[in-house]
C-alpha cells in the first residue's frame, strides 16, 4: 500500500557535508537519498562561477577544479560562520581570493572573490542546497521548502547560524539543524534503545570527528566530541598520489607534478584504486595520458601498511574523546561508522579494536547522515499526539511493508502512523467542509 508523504509538504533531510552533500527522504519502505539527474547519489560540495556568474555545481563544477580554480570553489564548510582570524590557516590552502569585509557593528565576515562578484560563504553553501533542491524537487514533482540539515557536533552558534542562513538563501525553512553523529546513530534507529552510550566514528574526505553521545528516553546528549579538521580520504589520496607521480617519473621520464591536469587525472585514477580496496583484495591505478601509460597494482597488504599511520592518527583523538566523555571504554553500548573512508578494512578493524565491540556498518557510511537527517525529518513532519499516534500504530503495523531493517522498523512505523494519522485528519476536515 501507498501512504501519500505529500500532506505535509516534503520535507527532506540534508547533509550538507565538506566534501559531498546529500538530500534524502523517508517513505514507508524508510529513509531513501534522492539522486540526482546524473543518477549520483553524492553531490560533490563543489561550486563553481562562470565569467557570466553562472552558477555551476556538483560532479561538473568538480571537473573545472582544473580549468578555473580561482573561480572554483570547495570545502566551503570550512569556512561558514568563521571570521577571518579563524582561518588564516585554511586560506593557505585555497585557491580562489578570500578577503574580510567589515560589517557595521558585527566582526569581520569572510567573502570569496569570485570574478564577477564576492560572495559569502553561505551564499556558496546555498548553491549546494539548491542543487539539492532542485534535485529532491525533479524527484517529487512538487515544491520542496522545508528541510532538516546536518552540522557538526562542534560547530558553534555562528556556524550553526551560517548554514541556517544558507538554507534561507536557497529557500529552504530550515526546521531544525541535527548533529551529524545524532542523525548517524537515528539512521540506525538507537533512539529506540531508550538508554545508553553511543560512539560515532566518522572519517569523511577532509576531516575527522568522533563523538560520544548518551541517549536518555530517546534524546541524544553529546558528552564529548574530538577529531582532527585535516584528516580523512583526501590524505590517502595524496599518499598513493605521490607514489604515482614519482612511478611517472621515472617511467615516463616526465614531472608530471607541474602538469594540474595530468596530476588531477592522477588523482582521479588514485581514488578509483583506493575506492575499489575497500571491496578487492587488490586494484590497478591506470593512466592513459598524452599517448602514454601508466599502471600500478596495488594490493590490500601494501595499502594497509601505507595507511596504518593514517588510521594510528584518528585513533589518539578517540582515546581523548572517552576520556573527556567520562565513560570507559565497556560503557560504550553501540560505535557507528559514518564517512566514506570508513569503508576502508583496515579502519573498521582498528576501531573494532580500539573500542571492543563490532561497529556499525550496515548502511552506507557516506548516506547514513543523509538518511539520519530524512527520519528527522519524518519525525517533525509527523507530529502528532501521542494517544492518536498509538491508536493509528495498531491500524498501521497491519498494513506497513517488511521492514528493509528491524532495527529502524520501530521509527518508520511512528512516522508511517503519523502520516496516517494526517491523512485521516485531512479527510475528515475535507468531509466536514463539503458538509
Ligand atoms: P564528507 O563527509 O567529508 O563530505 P564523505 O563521507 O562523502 O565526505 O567521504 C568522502 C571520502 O570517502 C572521500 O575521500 C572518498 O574517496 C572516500 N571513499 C568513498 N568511498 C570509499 C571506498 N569505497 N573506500 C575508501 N574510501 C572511500
Ligand atoms: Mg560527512
Amino acid at each position: 500500500m501507498e501512504i501519500d508523504f505529500n500532506s505535509s509538504g516534503h520535507i527532506v533531510g540534508i547533509d550538507l557535508g565538506t566534501t559531498n552533500s546529500l538530500v534524502a527522504f523517508m517513505d514507508l519502505t524508510g529513509p531513501r537519498i534522492i539522486p540526482g539527474a546524473d543518477g549520483d547519489k553524492l553531490v560533490p560540495s563543489v561550486v563553481s562561477i562562470g565569467l557570466g556568474g553562472e552558477v555551476v555545481v556538483g560532479n561538473p563544477a568538480r571537473e573545472l577544479l582544473i580549468t578555473q580554480p580561482e573561480r572554483t570553489v570547495y570545502s566551503v564548510k570550512r569556512l561558514m560562520g568563521r571570521g577571518l582570524e579563524d582561518v588564516k590557516d585554511e586560506l593557505k590552502l585555497f585557491p580562489f581570493r578570500v578577503k574580510p569585509e567589515s560589517e557595521a557593528g558585527s566582526e569581520s565576515v569572510i567573502q570569496l572573490d569570485l570574478g564577477d562578484r564576492n560572495y559569502t560563504p553561505p551564499e556558496i553553501s546555498a548553491m549546494v542546497l539548491r542543487q539539492l533542491k532542485q534535485n529532491a524537487e525533479d524527484y517529487f514533482g512538487v515544491a520542496v521548502d522545508k528541510a532538516v540539515i546536518t552540522v557538526p557536533a562542534y560547530f558553534n552558534d555562528a556556524q550553526r547560524q551560517a548554514t541556517k542562513d544558507a538554507g534561507r538563501i536557497a529557500g529552504l525553512e530550515v526546521l531544525r539543524l541535527v548533529n551529524e553523529p545524532t542523525a548517524a546513530a537515528l539512521a540506525y534507529g538507537l533512539d529506540k534503545r531508550e538508554n545508553g552510550i553511543v560512539a560515532v566514528y566518522d572519517l569523511g574526505g577532509g576531516t575527522f570527528d568522533i563523538s560520544i553521545l548518551k541517549l536518555h528516553d530517546g534524546i541524544f546528549e553529546v558528552l564529548a566530541t574530538n577529531g582532527d579538521t585535516h584528516l580523512g580520504g583526501d590524505d590517502i589520496d595524496n599518499l598513493l598520489l605521490r607514489i604515482a607521480l614519482e612511478d611517472v617519473a621515472s617511467e615516463w621520464g616526465e614531472d608530471l607534478s607541474q602538469d594540474s591536469e595530468g596530476v588531477q587525472r592522477l588523482r582521479r585514477a588514485v581514488i578509483q584504486a583506493k575506492e575499489r580496496l575497500s571491496f578487492v583484495p587488490a586494484a590497478t591505478i591506470e593512466l592513459e595520458y598524452h599517448g602514454k601509460k601508466y599502471q600500478r597494482e596495488i594490493n590490500l597488504e601494501l595499502f594497509d601498511k601505507l595507511i596504518a599511520p593514517i588510521v594510528e592518527r584518528t585513533l589518539g583523538p578517540c582515546r581523548d574523546c572517552i576520556k573527556d566523555a567520562g565513560v570507559g571504554v565497556d560503557q560504550i553500548d553501540e560505535v557507528v561508522m559514518v564517512g566514506g573512508s570508513t569503508r576502508i578494512p583496515r579502519v573498521r578493524s582498528a576501531v573494532e579494536k580500539l573500542f571492543r565491540s563490532k561497529p556499525h556498518t550496515e548502511l552506507n557510511p557516506d548516506e547514513v547522515v543523509a538518511l539520519g537527517a530524512a527520519v528527522q525529518a519524518a519525525i517533525l513532519s509527523g507530529a502528532v499526539d501521542d494517544k492518536l499516534l498509538q491508536e493509528i500504530d495498531r491500524l498501521v503495523q497491519k498494513q506497513v511493508q517488511p521492514m528493509r531493517t528491524t532495527i529502524a522498523s520501530a521509527n518508520y512505523r511512528r512516522v508511517a502512523a503519523a502520516a496516517l494519522a494526517r491523512r485521516l485528519i485531512a479527510r475528515l476536515f475535507a468531509e466536514a467542509a463539503g458538509r
